[in-house]
């Protein structure tokens, strides 16, 4: 335990809310504040987006004992469905047997997890803006209106887990020696539906992660708990095959019935769907330094937005939380130390994870329908199953494992670059499992 400080969290979601859990255990008061109505009062809308957790997250909770909680709202997903435009079906399997990420409504999760909070006795106030923080007394300053009157109210510490346009980071981007850059991706998403069969079972298989790849856009559905699947269609705002050519009822049906014909059974209102929910947009941010002294620290996507391709922003998030909780273990009541180390133990793992996150896009929109992928991945996989103490595939070691994100690049490169030299090998299509294969990738290893 610490020297009991108070502390606020700015930010409810999911990062700002299992934070705040930890920080009650370790005797502090515990704040949250969030510009948005409590998400349990509020009606769901075209953007209650699904996420999967995997190992990390999975970590997170299991150090203060909410897994198994979280694990009866989740659905387990051990692979990915691949829908090919001639209507052929691909199953890739993640990892081992039994290895799975777990398919999660963000803002059922979300909900779960405040109450959660709550129950140990942090404390949420919604409605409440944050407009800026003095970062050398971690005062907040809150208030209706931008321009309205603020109220201050001074706290020991305080959390930036605002998100990706964090009002807590913006006040520390005034400082010099700030880093930050900020990229709208090319790329927008839209929600639609798949909704559950009259007898509530899941249409399409539900303990798959369904992907239908298109090249330069793409089609994803995970499955919920009443039966229904959220699906998310990413494409290109402009240009062929954008969201600008699908404006009206016509553009789209056509596009559909051409590129996703599959989907014509299980997704009856498109239409209505896809005028209604909102193009979102993905934005990758990255800052540095993410704390001020021992007063105020960025946290989740405050301090590292990603695009989503990997499944990894939550869990990265999570994360962050482990190696802070590693760091108030180690140095106690030094919050000077605890904040410098947590920063510098994240932020090469955060530049890691945007980099695959982003190879991810091509690797889900293109390569899950080339066969030569394919077999790639299926020789990576048995040489692993075969020696799992010479080869963890990327996938597996960024999803299944603890390992830093950051070696996970640089292995994932390396074992890039021997792959590259077994593919060339002649007649590889008949002889990938073959021992001449085996030992090809042990001589290049070493
Ligand atoms: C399409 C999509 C799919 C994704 N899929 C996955 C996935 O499969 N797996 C995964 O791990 N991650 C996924 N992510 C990423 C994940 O959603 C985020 O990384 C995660 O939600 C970040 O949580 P957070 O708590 O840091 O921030 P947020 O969820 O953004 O929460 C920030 C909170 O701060 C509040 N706030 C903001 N400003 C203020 C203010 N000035 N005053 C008071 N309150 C404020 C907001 O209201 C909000 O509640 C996905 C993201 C997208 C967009």
């Amino acid at each position: 335990m610490q020297n009991p400080q108070k502390i606020a969290v700015v930010g409810s979601g999911l990062v700002g809310t299992l934070l705040a859990i930890y920080l009650k255990r370790q005797g502090h008061t515990v704040h949250v504040y969030d510009r948005s109505p409590d998400i349990r009062t509020v009606e769901f809308s075209g953007r209650s987006i699904n996420l999967v957790m995997s190992t990390r997250g999975w970590k997170a909770m299991e150090d203060v004992g909410l897994d198994d909680e979280i694990r009866k709202i989740g659905i387990p997903v051990d692979k990915r469905a691949i829908h090919l435009k001639d209507g052929k079906l691909n199953y890739q399997y993640y990892g081992k047997d039994g290895e799975a990420i777990f398919s999660l409504s963000r803002g059922v999760l979300n909900r779960r997890m405040i109450d959660l909070a709550e129950a140990e006795g942090v404390e949420f106030f919604f409605e409440h803006k944050i407009w800026d923080v003095t970062l050398a007394d971690a005062t907040l300053h809150i208030g209706e209106t931008e321009r309205g009157e603020w109220t201050e109210l001074k706290y020991d510490k305080v959390f930036g887990a605002d998100g990706a346009f964090s009002r807590i980071r913006h006040r520390m981007q005034r400082q010099s020696m700030f880093d930050y850059s900020q990229e709208f991706m090319k790329i927008g998403y839209k929600e639609l539906h798949i909704p559950a069969n009259a007898d509530g079972t899941h249409k399409v298989d539900k303990n798959s992660l369904h992907i239908w790849p298109r090249g330069n856009f793409m089609l994803m559905a995970l499955a919920n708990l009443d039966g229904s699947f959220t699906c998310t269609l990413f494409m290109p705002f402009e240009g062929e095959n954008s969201f600008e050519q699908l404006k009206d009822k016509e553009s789209l049906v056509n596009f559909f019935a051409e590129y996703f014909p599959d989907t014509a059974a299980v997704i009856p209102d498109l239409v209505e769907d896809f005028f209604k929910n909102p193009t979102s947009y993905l934005v990758i941010m990255k800052c540095y330094p993410w704390t001020f002294e021992d007063k105020v620290a960025l946290i989740g996507d405050a301090s590292h937005a990603i695009v989503p391709f990997y499944g990894q922003g939550m869990n990265a998030g999570f994360e962050d939380i482990t190696v802070l909780s590693e760091m108030m273990a180690k140095y106690g009541d030094d919050w000077k130390a605890i904040f410098s180390e947590y920063q510098k133990s994240r932020k090469p793992n955060a530049d890691a994870i945007a980099e695959l996150s982003l190879r991810n896009f091509i690797e889900m929109s293109t390569k899950t329908a080339d066969e030569n992928f394919l077999l790639q991945k299926k020789i990576e996989k048995w040489f692993s199953d075969k020696h799992p103490d010479k080869w963890l595939p990327l996938y597996s070691r960024v999803t299944f494992s603890l390992h830093p994100y950051s070696e996970a690049l640089a292995l994932g490169d390396f074992q890039n670059k021997i792959m590259e030299e077994v593919m060339k090998m002649p007649n590889i299509e008949e002889k990938w499992n073959s021992e001449a294969v085996e030992n090809k990738i042990i001589d290049l290893l070493k």
